[in-house]
């Protein structure tokens, strides 16, 4: 079998094409089938690892150590696979595989094209993952009618050429706007975006329309008969307060059968509602206690750039029936250590830079005197190191190579495979590394395991020469990998008090909490782990 779904989107940017998309992949799981998504985007960036998270929100990490866009966070949590450099595409990387072909003479003296040899590339990777899954769905990233996304859309229109119609279903989402003025929902964006779509050669099969009200018939019927696409195939997707509820609602609107029928496809098993009932009953739970968890970070104001952890802290706490508040606090903040007052719980996330620095040591120091449950994450941890340098062992000044590179105390250094590295695209310490956990430790209480592999960015580690000094004051490194480079500490006589140089968020799943982040909110729930 090799079917192909394809996600445009129109009108306007962040619809939620990702969230469409991933949805459509459960419902065809519950079906029985094998699904993966494969995301293109437009921009000339080779991959998001160098972008600001302010353009880009968070940089999601793959096994392989792709750095990817945050939607394949989505596809892997909604479809609970593995995903890898197969599954993020970007213009930049394309042209750069194409140019390097030329340069290699491989077009042996043609005049090198976006069609042709563009295209080609682009069809090459939407068939990249067509031996190991029976669908992939291809997001395709930006809004029909950008200049942009041109070459991914025309690759698409010659792909439906060269392929079985029953192959390919394209799916469009598109916004129906709610005028307040007139108190009316309105269809123009959406004719529109479709006739732009129509015209490059993509016939939608379904429209799913973004909307804050309910379409009636008649609207559905109008987009219909504008868009040239059946009534039944007019979708409603209502604003949802968990994304986990969307495949219901879709699947309530025939959507899965609706494709099935249009790719020519048989279930291969009864479906099966137990993920619907599960998902309901921890959102619907009534969550009668309540937490509120303080991120300290650089990017207050923008969720996108935590959206890992974000979903870890609110997949761990329903998990255990409790609902977390996430108060994001910008470390810069004046009012710091005030606004930290009204939390139970202190994470502070990675990042790059000097900017916040001093904040979140503070931070750190307010939860290790205090007792209130931390978690640190790979910048997180290495920050809780300087803290107990600086304040536990008086090491004065003690600071990351990244931050001051003549510090006295460099407790925190480069990696020495990091050292000759100039270019900065792709080159960090990336992807899964495996690491041994120490029995008797809070690390192993997580766990429960002593071997773990955890996905990892980041080019500086905690100095192997400082671990003496920091282990008489309090600090014990829990978890090394190969024996020598420290990958989880934790603060002897803290209830919960942890830094990991890796990435737990990206591997939390709904209905399968990571470890990590559930301790941390038992913790933070005061229940023993
Ligand atoms: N800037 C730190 C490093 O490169 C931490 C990276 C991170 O938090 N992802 O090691």
């Amino acid at each position: 079998m090799e079917k192909y779904i394809f996600i445009t989107g129109g009108v306007v940017s962040s619809l939620g094409k990702g969230i469409s998309g991933a949805s459509i992949g459960k419902l065809l799981q519950l079906h029985g089938f094998k699904v993966t998504m494969i995301k293109f985007d437009p921009y000339i960036n080779v991959d998001p690892g160098t972008m600001n998270p302010y353009q880009h929100g968070e940089v999601f990490v793959t096994v392989d150590g792709t750095e990817s866009d945050l939607d394949l966070g989505t596809y892997e949590r909604f479809l609970d696979i593995y995903t890898s450099k197969a599954n993020t595409n970007t213009a930049g990387d394309i042209y750069q595989t194409v140019i390097n072909k030329e340069r290699r003479g491989d077009y042996g003296g043609n005049t090198v094209q976006v069609i042709p040899h563009i295209t080609d590339e682009i069809k090459k990777r939407f068939k990249a993952l067509k031996n190991n899954f029976d669908v992939s769905i291809i997001e395709i990233g930006g809004t029909i009618g950008d200049i942009e996304s041109l070459p991914f859309i025309e690759a698409a229109r010659q792909f439906q050429l060269e392929n079985r119609k029953e192959d390919i279903c394209n799916i469009h989402v598109t916004l129906v706007p709610y005028v307040a003025g007139a108190n009316e929902l309105k269809t123009k964006p959406t004719q529109h975006s479709v006739k732009k779509l129509r015209e490059i050669g993509i016939p939608p099969s379904m429209i799913i329309c973004r909307t804050e009200y309910k379409l009636d018939d008649s609207l559905k019927k109008k987009i219909s008969l504008f868009c040239d696409v059946d009534e039944n195939c007019v979708i409603e997707a209502l604003d949802s307060p968990c994304i986990y509820f969307i495949p219901e609602a879709l699947h309530k609107q025939n959507v899965d059968l609706l494709i099935l029928e249009k790719l020519n496809m048989e279930p291969i098993k009864r479906f099966d509602k137990k993920w619907f009932v599960k998902i309901k009953s921890l959102s619907e739970f009534e969550f009668n206690r309540k937490i509120n968890i303080a991120v300290v970070g650089k990017y207050a104001t923008l969720k996108d750039a935590y959206k890992s952890i974000d979903e870890s802290l609110n997949i761990a706490a329903a998990e255990l029936n409790a609902k977390a508040d996430i108060h994001y606090i910008d470390a810069e903040d004046e009012n710091l250590i005030k606004k930290l007052r009204d939390c139970n719980a202190i994470l502070v996330p990675g990042g790059f830079g000097n900017r916040g620095i001093e904040g979140k040591i503070k931070s750190i120091t307010y939860a290790r005197k205090n007792k209130i449950p931390f978690l640190g994450i790979c910048l997180g941890m290495q920050c809780s190191v300087i803290e107990v340098s600086r304040n536990l062992a008086k090491l004065k000044n003690a600071n990351s190579t990244e931050f001051n590179e003549n510090t006295e105390y460099p407790v925190i250094k480069i990696l020495d495979e990091q050292k000759e590295i100039k270019y900065k695209g792709g080159t960090m310490r990336l992807g899964n590394y495996k690491s041994e956990v120490k029995k008797g430790t809070l690390a192993y209480n997580l766990y429960e395991n002593t071997e773990i592999e955890e996905r990892h960015r980041h080019r500086y580690e905690m100095n192997p020469e400082f671990i003496d000094i920091l282990e008489k004051v309090g600090l014990l490194v829990s978890a090394y990998h190969k024996g020598v480079l420290p990958e989880i500490i934790e603060m002897k006589g803290h209830p919960f008090f942890i830094g990991v140089q890796f990435h737990p968020e990206f591997t939390s799943r709904p209905l399968k909490a990571h470890p990590i982040f559930k301790g941390f909110i038992k913790a933070t729930l005061r229940e023993g782990l």
